[in-house]
């Protein structure tokens, strides 16, 4: 028959409306005639609910929240090895559409490859490196990768040596900076501060979704996304830019207020260009990324030099999301990019096993 498609989505994670999102358009879009579609709902509580197939398209978000469905199975059962095997719904693949802690982290895909299931996007190490900024950054640096100015510290830390942190950033990076939980996305908990008070609000903030916290030099530059697929050989989309009508890219302006613009292509010089695409590759490939990355960089206002801020190993992904449109500018249509995702990860699976 039709390889069966489990499809994951929401999760325990700040991220969780997000993924409802990326979880509609993809179920929407996908090849139905070539795939069976499982939708496995994962509550902002973290159970697990597996849902029928779904042949058809859905009308509602909310179809998605699989709890009121009285034939629903509870996958903390479904995610019982020996059961999962058993089962007539055993996904031929896992498209685990989750974003932030608990499913872009390293965490579902490690569950995965104990189950020796087939799964879309980076593995474990992938994942977990990428989804934690710090280690991400001191990857980066290992690798000559260009990036602002950081400074990490814990929650212990800064309760322990708060002088000496001040002290640190004021000498090192200044204000105004941007702070940043070390695990998270969508802008959640991220703040820009322009002096020592407001830099005590915002370290707070950050701490109430993580016990780490980075500190960045914020930089003057425009910011240009890209888009990487591939295990081995690497595509890279067309590079699109984010004019947001904020001071930064925050979570309103990502998901709320409409003053957001995608501009793709984005404009830029021929050697800048191919410093984003060396940039985004050595980047993509120093974290040990596979399947699929939105790679996100700055190019500064004052030098044109190019650095790169983060990598996401899943990327916002519904219709109007930045890695979708950058490949449908690239000539790869939604669709189509589902399928691609679904073969990688299929390839990757059966050269590890
Ligand atoms: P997502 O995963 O949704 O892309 P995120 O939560 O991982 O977002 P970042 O991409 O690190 O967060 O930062 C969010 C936004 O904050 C950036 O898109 C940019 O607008 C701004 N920003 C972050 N770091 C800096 C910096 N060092 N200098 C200037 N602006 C920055
Ligand atoms: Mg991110
Ligand atoms: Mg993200
Ligand atoms: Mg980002």
């Amino acid at each position: 028959g039709k390889p069966k498609v489990a499809i994951v989505y929401g999760g325990k994670s700040a991220e969780y409306e997000v993924s409802l999102q990326t979880a509609f358009s993809v179920i929407n879009a996908i090849d139905k005639e070539k795939y069976e579609v499982l939708p496995v709902h994962i509550t902002n509580k973290g159970r697990w609910v597996e849902g029928h197939v779904i042949a058809g398209a859905l009308e509602y978000k909310e179809q998605l929240l699989l709890d009121e469905n009285p034939t629903a199975v509870s996958a903390n059962e479904w995610l019982t090895p020996s059961n999962i095997n058993a089962s007539k719904h055993k996904p031929d693949i896992v498209f685990p559409l989750l974003h932030g802690p608990n499913g872009e982290d390293g965490t579902v895909q490690g569950l995965f490859e104990l189950l020796d299931i087939a799964y879309v996007g980076s593995g474990v190490a992938g994942s977990a490196v990428a989804m934690d900024k710090v280690l991400a950054k001191d990857i980066f640096r290992a690798h000559g990768i260009p990036q602002a100015a950081y400074l990490a510290f814990t929650k212990y830390e800064w309760t322990e040596q708060r002088e000496h942190i001040l002290a640190e950033l004021e000498g090192l990076i200044g204000y105004p900076c941007f702070v940043k939980p070390a695990n998270l996305g969508s802008s959640i908990g991220i703040s820009k501060s322009h002096d020592r008070k407001g830099f005590m609000g915002s370290v707070e903030l950050a701490f109430q979704f993580d016990q780490k916290v980075v500190v960045e030099e914020a930089l003057e530059a425009r910011e240009i996304e890209i888009g990487v697929i591939g295990n081995d050989e690497l595509e890279l989309s067309t590079i699109g830019e984010i004019q947001s009508g904020s001071d930064f890219y925050d979570y309103e302006s990502k998901y709320q207020d409409g003053e957001t613009n995608l501009i793709i292509p984005a404009m830029v010089e021929e050697e800048t260009l191919a410093q984003l695409q060396t940039l985004a590759k050595k980047a993509y490939k120093a974290l040990n990324c596979s399947g699929l990355s939105r790679v996100d960089c700055f190019v500064r206002t004052s030098d044109h030099k190019v650095f790169v801020n983060e990598v996401n190993t899943m990327p916002g992904f519904t219709l109007f999301s930045m890695f979708p449109l950058l490949w449908k500018h690239t000539g790869v249509e939604y669709r189509q990019l589902i399928d691609r995702l679904i073969r990688l990860g299929i390839e990757r699976h059966q050269k590890r096993s």
